[in-house]
């Protein structure tokens, strides 16, 4: 509604201008139509339908140099409301004038490709932002983003890697986050598939450019632990799995079951278990202590349970530790505890694994770009993480 309020004051002021400038009576008589459409649309608005309100200005508005950025906004704003044929028809009109400046052209090009991706007509949008690019100009690094978008849909990762060096050839952009993150997820997604298929030398390569543009990306790491796992190579596999624990120990829980693998096959279970009680201590890993808890005498288990939920309060560790702690009550109590116990347990199983930082959108598996907001690395698991969030607000 803002931008629409904002339009009205720019079409209002030129229009005013237009109908107090000293003309000739015969311009002022064909200009009484369009303010005439001008007050139509200014009725439609205050009376709430600005759909209307919309077409009636573009009717008042004849297209030329002076109010074509007007037509430009009017268009965007169609487009945002939805109407994305309408949209469309707008600025396909203004792409027709003839002797267009190349920077407005592109502009409207910019447009129309968002039309075409609203309506999902890709092949369109990809065929105007190509012609945008080729011709340079500043317009070319929004071509680029739209590219990237259109890319990232239709899973062609080698364009959109190669469209984010572009654009990240910018100065502006060049440690841009967001797109070193994405540019790196392309080139994991490259690798898991190459991975699957056995391919390991060109996985590996495209895991290693991951890291040219995210040098802590986590996805990179975990795939490159399981390739030198499937090879083999324990000890590298170990190396990449720990670097993940470094840079985000919030995913320690994807870590354990592979870390655990590999130190049994080197002969190294007391080394893991170590290992364990330093993710419990240092990162408060709920899922580190139940897997220590399975190693452990009932004793020791319950204690450090306790211990852990001290400072660490998880639904997890807690129904383990009265799970232990029934095994010492009177044999008739615990047996209708446990019965109730166990319907509890099943339920917490059931319950939704990984959450995402950004829409809060909750899943059973975890998923690198978040199928709600489709962004990259905001999908996090929810026991790590609310054990930390509940870690750090005690700290503080
Ligand atoms: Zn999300």
């Amino acid at each position: 509604m803002f931008y629409l309020q904002l339009l009205i004051a720019t079409i209002a002021g030129w229009l005013l201008a237009r109908l107090g400038s000293s003309k000739p009576a015969r311009v002022k008589a064909s200009n009484s139509g369009s303010s005439q459409d001008y007050f139509v649309g200014l009725n439609y608005l205050l009376n709430d339908e600005p759909d209307e309100a919309i077409d009636a200005f573009i009717t008042a508005l004849e297209i030329n140099s002076q109010t074509i950025e007007s037509h430009l906004a009017l268009g965007a704003l169609l487009r945002r409301r939805g109407k994305v044929d309408k949209a469309i028809n707008v600025h396909q009109a203004l792409l027709a004038r003839p002797n267009l400046e190349r920077d407005l052209s592109n502009l409207i090009r910019l447009q129309l490709a968002l039309n075409y991706i609203a309506a999902g007509m890709l092949d369109r949008a990809e065929r105007l932002l190509k012609e945008v690019l080729n011709e340079g100009g500043d317009a070319k690094w929004d071509a680029l983003r739209q590219l990237i978008t259109i890319y990232q849909t239709e899973k062609e990762w080698e364009n959109a890697i190669a469209c984010s060096s572009q654009l990240l050839k910018n100065v502006r952009f060049t440690k841009d986050p967001i797109l070193l993150g994405a540019a790196a997820h392309y080139c994991c997604e490259m690798a898991e598939q190459y991975h699957h298929n056995n391919q390991s030398t060109q996985a590996r390569a495209k895991i290693k450019r991951a890291f040219t543009f995210q040098r802590k990306s986590i996805r990179a790491m975990l795939l490159l632990a399981d390739i030198e796992q499937r090879e083999g190579n324990y000890k590298a596999a170990i190396k990449e799995l720990l670097r993940v624990r470094a840079a985000k120990p919030v995913f320690i829980s994807q870590l354990l079951e592979p870390l655990e693998f590999c130190h049994v096959r080197l002969g190294s279970r007391a080394e893991f278990e170590i290992l364990l009680r330093e993710m419990v201590l240092e990162d408060s890993s709920t899922e580190a202590a139940l897997m220590l808890v399975k190693a452990s005498d009932s004793v020791e288990a319950i204690a450090l349970l306790r211990e852990h939920l001290e400072h660490s309060p998880s639904q997890k560790a807690l129904l383990e530790l009265l799970g232990l702690q029934l095994q010492a009550v009177d044999e008739n109590v615990a047996s209708s505890l446990e019965s109730l116990l166990n319907r509890v347990k099943q339920q917490a199983k059931g319950s939704l694994e990984y959450c995402c930082h950004h829409c809060g959108f909750e899943t059973k598996n975890l998923f690198w770009m978040c199928p709600s907001c489709k962004q990259w690395d905001n999908c996090q698991p929810i026991g790590e993480l609310s054990n930390r969030q509940v870690s750090s607000a005690s700290k503080q």
